[in-house]
């Protein structure tokens, strides 16, 4: 993108991946002007329904992933975990941003690796391959701790938490590259969300408190506290080292937990995330506006929050089917629905933001 012209109202962007992360951006991308086509494997994708046109499609067809890309000006993705081979298939000079970053976002292993060189600090992990492997890492990283599959997982899915010895004789090895690593006494956890131009312009949002209940996220909330207000510097820093070694466009998570040694790195998202859902109202300009602006090429918008305090709640499953209720309560709560067709146990089905001037 850099040095090329912005994208004029009318163009096309292409959005790989089909869940709400899709419908938000496109929904923010019709604000200004242009036209998403999205692509992903049959299923329920939410995101087709603000897209002029979805492809429903495999991962691994090359000549739907080639008519695609024939009708898009630059091309994004809202899931970290399309398949590398899909986006190489794709012309790389319609990619938004570099398909390292996917890349290295989709290895867990990878991903600490590369964040380590750039300073941060993870937990204590290893790497596990085999049953020996996952005894030896056991024993040297000791418990609590959790392992991991290296690839795959989300929202909590391939994670098996051990926190006692007889309980890693229960836990076998998956037959997949996996990573074992220490459980992280945090206070609280929290994420660093920045946007970053082709230029290498870099703003940061602030950075919520973050609750999860069995990995997922369920509320990002600000003020986040003052363990997380005095060490987000350090991990902006880092957020910031890693969009620009990547040469990074558009949204970037780092994901941390702040502990009384200072911020350690979990992981990181290439794309907007689930704890920035609140910007829709609460920042100057949401991230998935800046996110479009970034990779279109247009001035970014402030990031700044213009309340004094945020709560964002995932509505999960069937909480959501009463969700409208939600309406009627005191202080104008602003509800995002996703329009899922099931109401599955443990989904994201949308999610409600409440600001207020005051503080809590
Ligand atoms: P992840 O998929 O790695 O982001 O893990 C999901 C959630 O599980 C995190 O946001 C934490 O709440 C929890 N978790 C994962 N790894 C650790 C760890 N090493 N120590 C403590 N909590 C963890």
């Amino acid at each position: 993108m850099a040095g090329k012209k912005p994208l004029p109202p009318g163009a096309t962007i292409g959005i790989l991946g089909g869940g709400q992360l899709g419908r938000m951006l496109a929904m923010a991308a019709m604000q200004l002007g242009y036209r998403c086509i999205g692509y992903a494997p049959e299923g329920d994708n939410v995101a087709a329904d603000p897209c002029a046109d979805f492809f429903t499609d495999g991962w691994s067809d090359r000549d739907a992933l080639a008519a695609f890309a024939g009708q898009c000006d630059i091309i994004t993705w809202e899931f970290e975990n399309v398949p590398l081979e899909a986006v190489e298939a794709i012309p790389a000079h319609l990619l938004a941003t570099d398909p390292a970053a996917l890349r290295i976002a989709q290895d867990r292993l990878e991903e600490k690796s590369f964040v380590e060189q750039l300073g941060a600090r993870p937990a204590p992990y290893m790497r596990v391959d085999s049953d020996e492997d996952f005894a030896r890492a056991f024993e040297r990283v000791g418990t609590p701790g959790i392992l991991k599959t290296a690839r795959d997982g989300y929202d909590g899915k391939g994670q098996w938490r051990v926190d006692s010895a007889h309980e890693a004789q229960g836990i076998r090895f998956p037959g997949r590259r996996c990573v074992y690593e220490g459980m992280i006494d945090f206070e609280t956890e929290f994420s660093v969300i920045l946007v970053r131009t082709a230029d290498g312009t870099i703003r940061f949002w602030d950075s919520t408190a973050n609750t999860h209940d069995s990995g997922m996220l369920t509320r990002a909330a600000l003020p986040a506290g003052e363990m997380v207000e005095g060490q987000v510097e350090a991990a902006r820093a880092i957020a910031q080292a890693t969009a620009d070694a990547l040469d990074y466009v558009g949204v970037l998570t780092l994901e941390f937990f702040a502990t009384r040694a200072g911020p350690i790195f979990n992981e990181m998202a290439p794309r907007v995330h689930n704890s920035g859902h609140w910007t829709i109202e609460g920042a100057a300009t949401s991230q998935f506006e800046n996110h479009i602006r970034a990779i279109c090429g247009l001035p970014l918008g402030g990031t700044e929050t213009r309340f004094a305090a945020i709560d964002m709640r995932n509505l999960v499953g069937e909480e959501a089917l009463e969700a409208h209720s939600i309406l009627a309560e005191e202080g104008e709560p602003h509800l995002h629905l996703y329009g899922k067709r099931e109401a599955r146990d443990g989904r994201k089905m949308g999610h409600v933001t409440r600001v207020s001037s005051r503080l809590p």
